[in-house]
């Protein structure tokens, strides 16, 4: 047995992956063409092209058509069962999944389709998940503070922190006080990327303003 048939064999945990992230090209067009989002191809190997990583900007917006991409809880329901179809081919038994909440789908109908891809996985592969709810850091305030008030509404539920992602520069958590005081006075807790683009300062402000207990990435901290 190789190192990479032992480690793809063996059971594990996923603590950063994201939904909209793991879209398939083949779901992504079925979704489009569903939802009449245009694309910039409209093949399977041209969407995996698009999908190479170029930079940061580019990454960031094949996630923004992606997220344009689900305008359904079916369309939810559908990208969490073949989620957790991708983990239990890698032997990931527990993922802690961030999920970045489309807006105009009211947010207990999203979390019900989650938990009934969720309810799929646990009967049918033996795998199972839990939710990040991520705050987008170019977002408005309001928004952010709703995002928050949907995660609080989701504990228990499958929700276990709320996230923070997306572009790092300019966007710190300082520009949401509200939402991270309603979370900390719940006691979600908050597990925000930082280290990503920016440095130190980025992940200081996540630790001391966000009250992360964990970091998304945290890679550059020198
Ligand atoms: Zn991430």
């Amino acid at each position: 047995m190789t190192l990479h048939d032992f480690i793809r064999a063996m059971p594990k945990i996923e603590l950063h992956v994201h939904l909209q992230g793991s879209t398939r090209p083949e779901t992504l067009l079925k979704l489009a063409q569903r939802n009449r989002v245009p694309l910039p191809s409209d093949t399977v190997e041209g969407i995996r092209e698009w999908y190479t990583f170029r930079d940061f900007p580019h990454f960031a917006e094949i996630y923004g058509v992606i997220c344009q991409c689900i305008q359904s809880p079916d369309d939810i329901e559908l990208l969490g069962r073949e989620f957790l179809q991708g983990q239990a081919a890698q032997n990931i038994r527990y993922t802690e999944l961030t999920y970045t909440p489309p807006r105009y789908i009211p947010f207990d109908e999203q979390l019900d389709a989650l938990n009934r891809a969720r309810a799929w996985g646990e009967a049918e592969l033996g795998v199972t998940m839990n939710y990040i709810v991520d705050i987008p850091r170019e977002c408005e305030v309001e928004i952010a503070n709703l995002i928050a008030d949907w995660a609080i509404s989701g504990m228990g539920k499958g929700v276990i922190a709320l996230g923070l992602g997306g572009p790092e520069v300019d966007n710190p958590p300082e520009k949401y006080p509200e939402a991270y005081a309603k979370a900390k006075a719940t006691g979600l807790v908050s597990i925000p990327h930082a280290g990503e683009t920016v440095g130190p300062e980025s992940m200081w402000s996540a630790l001391k303003f966000a009250d992360a207990v964990r970091l998304g990435h945290g890679v550059r901290c020198l």
